[in-house]
């Protein structure tokens, strides 16, 4: 247990430091640090896509659902069940898919969690 002499100088210490915390979200997000790889939204850039099912394969969380248009077939992402991994992204050969920095997936309706 440590001395009540070092509890009460940590005490001072911290009073005196700046905060820790910040008040995301409702201010401060300049200072929400993301580290470097970071993980967030997805991106898809359809122009580039050519069909060819490799994320769908290789989604461990079954977030990728492979829907026909005139084009061919064209990956919809739920991110709602998405586990940001990033398989998809590495493995697509077109690098039709981007991991962004988007982090705040909030919705009342998970139907608006889709990236097409
Ligand atoms: S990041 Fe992972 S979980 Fe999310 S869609 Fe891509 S492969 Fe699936
Ligand atoms: S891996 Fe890339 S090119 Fe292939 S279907 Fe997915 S997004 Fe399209």
């Amino acid at each position: 247990m440590p001395k009540p002499g070092f509890m009460v100088s940590e005490v001072y210490r911290n009073l005196f430091r700046k905060r820790a915390t910040i008040l995301y979200p409702f201010k401060e997000r300049e200072l929400v640090h993301l580290p470097e790889g970071f993980r967030g939204r997805i991106v898809f850039h359809r122009d580039k896509c050519i069909g060819c099912r490799i994320c769908f394969m290789v989604c461990p969380a079954r977030a990728i659902e492979m829907v026909k248009d005139e084009k061919g077939l064209r990956p919809v992402f739920h991110i709602y069940r998405c586990i940001y991994c990033g398989q998809c992204a590495e493995n697509c050969p077109r690098k039709a898919i981007e991991m962004s920095d988007i982090f705040e997936n909030i919705a009342f309706d998970k139907k608006t969690l889709v990236v097409k």
